[in-house]
């Protein structure tokens, strides 16, 4: 850190000089504006690596099995942690035309990356100024309530979907008051539901469809969309007219079928910054809950939980340097992660690779494969894998 051991002017002195006679180095920095200092900006000792050509395969695997569907891109969340400015367009150009976010906020990113794209929000309109935000953007609410269903309306209604709960009981209205006076003013474009339990052999599944398609039976000139991306697999009948997958595009594997199909899109990688030697009976991290059987070299990586490397990834993770595995030792910390690279030409500056096969560190980790992508931090820099 450049400029950290030199004392600047004294932090003790009178309130009357604050702002005034600096030195000359420290008064040019505080001239430097934000974007001379973004655009100086060193590479980031963390990058998130997105596959493109992954990505693009992963939506076409999931259109091909969406059969007749027309197949959508969930992007909610910056696109599910790896940057709605990487995979958006690069979803749009694979074929993808209608986009679901969950909130307002996430329609600028999303419209900027693709420009002209059919963007849906999936939790609707809460009030007028949401309502006003979805005239002025063109993005499409997805009403969810009676409630919503007024807020539209009254802000003088237009192109809509309307979420049917079918059995999850989490954001839909309920199909009881599909019959509504309020329902029947709507221009609803595509009538959705939900699935609780898609990536399960579970015998909601089936309810959950039969209980969309009563609902459906009184819209009948308007598109249905059920399926996420394990709704994809559940089969044929669960297809309809519209997919919405998420997590598949990005590399998740909801359900045994998708496996040997969806490829792997992120690959985070971190910097070492120091490689030292310990000694037997020295310890490690904090609490010093690893100590060294024997002498060992380990290497401290710029990683660590304020960048969604949780401590679970300490209990049997392991980077890697190439090919070779390097267990994870002692705590996890905020922002750096140890590792036993002994016996490896480990040196500073070297990238490590955080193992990200979503399946494989789910079960290692006990994360959901959701939480994996959605928990990288923004110390990340998210950028196109070159091969
Ligand atoms: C997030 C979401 C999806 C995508 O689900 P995945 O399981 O990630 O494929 C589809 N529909 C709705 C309503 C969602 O909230």
């Amino acid at each position: 850190m450049p400029g950290c051991g030199t004392p600047g002017p004294s932090s003790h002195s009178a309130p009357s000089s604050r702002g005034g006679v600096l030195p000359a180095a420290r008064r040019a920095n505080s001239e430097r504006t934000l974007p001379d200092l973004l655009s100086a900006l060193p590479p980031a000792a963390l990058r998130l690596l997105i596959d493109r050509e992954a990505l693009a395969a992963n939506w076409h695997a999931l259109d091909r099995l969406s059969g007749d569907a027309e197949t959508g891109a969930a992007v909610k969340a910056d696109g599910y942690g790896l940057g709605a400015g990487i995979v958006v367009p690069a979803l749009a150009k694979a074929g993808a035309r209608s986009f679901f976010v969950a909130h307002w906020q996430e329609v600028p990113a999303v419209l900027d990356a693709a420009p002209g794209a059919s963007v849906s929000v999936l939790h609707g309109v809460a009030d007028a100024a949401e309502a006003a935000f979805a005239r002025a953007s063109g993005a499409v609410p997805v009403i969810n309530s009676l409630h919503q269903a007024n807020v539209w309306v009254e802000s003088g209604g237009g192109p809509c979907h309307l979420m049917v709960d079918s059995g999850m009981n989490r954001l839909g209205l309920e199909p009881a008051h599909v019959g509504d006076p309020l329902i029947a003013r709507l221009e609803i474009e595509v009538l959705m539901s939900h699935l609780a339990s898609a990536d399960e052999d579970s015998a909601l599944n089936a309810r959950q469809l039969y209980t969309f398609r009563e609902v459906a039976a009184q819209f009948p000139d308007t598109r249905r969309s059920l399926a996420n991306s394990a709704g994809i697999a559940l089969g044929p009948d669960f297809r309809l007219d519209l997919t919405r997958p998420g997590l598949a595009l990005y590399g998740g594997i909801p359900r045994p079928a998708l496996a040997g199909t969806i490829r792997q899109v992120a690959y985070p990688e971190a910097a070492v910054l120091q490689v030292r030697a310990l000694s037997a009976g020295e310890s490690v991290g904090y609490n010093a809950t690893f100590t060294a059987e024997r002498a060992m070299r380990v290497a401290t990586v710029a990683c660590g939980y304020a960048d969604g490397i949780l401590r679970c990834w300490g209990r049997e993770g392991a980077l890697f340097h190439g090919d070779a595995a390097l267990p994870i030792v002692g705590r996890v910390s905020m922002d750096m992660t140890i590792v036993d690279c002994t016996g490896h030409d480990v040196r500073e500056g070297d990238f490590l690779t955080i193992p990200y096969d979503l399946p494989h560190a789910a079960e290692l980790t006990g994360l959901s494969q959701y939480e994996l992508l959605t928990v990288l931090g923004s110390r990340f820099s998210r950028q196109p894998k070159t091969r």
